[in-house]
């Protein structure tokens, strides 16, 4: 899952993307108003967390253009203490939900959970294909009766494939929900990750699970 982090603080930014990488998500940063919301208008985000008070575009204003441009993200928007009518502006402007900063890192997590949560009630929490199985709120597979150990890429790229199963995934396309943005990688890292993968589910089952498509990517195909 791929988060945005529109933060100007740019300690506040690297704090909070940090903290989310450890707890397995990928995370933009943009540290203005107006990069923020380009970003959040072409990225393909999961949550974007928001600052209200930003240089060129405010929280509100980006609020109000994402929706306005259909774009329906979870936003959880990060406001100063006792200011109560920018948390009603920032909610009637169709942000999610509201955290009050200096915040315990815990209790954004928290709320970035349950956001996310809410986004995928029509998703499964368990993607089942094949003998495997992934368990999206902790992060874990199995296969068979098996637990299998990811790092927090593999597991992204398995997730970000099992979501997509049925379909081609192109190996730019991987990197761009596995990487920042911007992040200056060669696509063949993606190989690489793959190949660990395999190599990891191959100790379980003998099924091939993760197809080459020559040229293009790999894809998951669910029979
Ligand atoms: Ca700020």
């Amino acid at each position: 899952m791929k988060i945005l982090v529109i933060e100007d603080e740019k300690k506040v930014a690297s704090f909070i993307k940090k903290g989310l990488e450890e707890e397995y998500y990928t995370v933009d940063t943009a540290h203005n108003g107006k990069d923020g919301y380009e970003l959040a208008l072409e990225g393909e985000y999961d949550l974007i967390i928001l600052d209200l008070m930003l240089p060129f575009k405010d929280g509100i204003s980006i609020t109000k253009d994402l929706r306005a441009n259909k774009i329906v993200t979870p936003i959880l928007l990060l406001t100063a203490k006792d200011k109560i009518q920018d948390k009603v502006d920032g909610l009637d402007a169709g942000a999610d939900d509201y955290l009050t900063k200096p915040f315990a890192f815990e209790e954004l997590i928290a709320r970035a959970r349950a956001l996310l949560r809410r986004n995928e009630n029509t998703k499964s929490l368990l993607i089942k294909v094949g003998e495997l199985s992934l368990d999206t709120q902790l992060h874990s597979l199995n296969i068979g009766t098996q637990k299998v150990d990811l790092t927090p890429k593999e597991y992204s790229i398995l997730e970000y494939l099992l979501r997509n199963k049925n379909r081609v995934i192109s190996r730019t396309k991987l990197t761009q929900h596995v990487y920042e943005y911007n992040f200056d990688t060669d696509t063949n890292v993606i190989d690489v990750y793959i190949n660990k993968l395999r190599g990891k589910i191959e100790q379980h089952t003998k099924a091939e699970v993760i197809h080459t498509v020559r040229g293009i990517g790999y894809v998951i195909n669910e029979n």
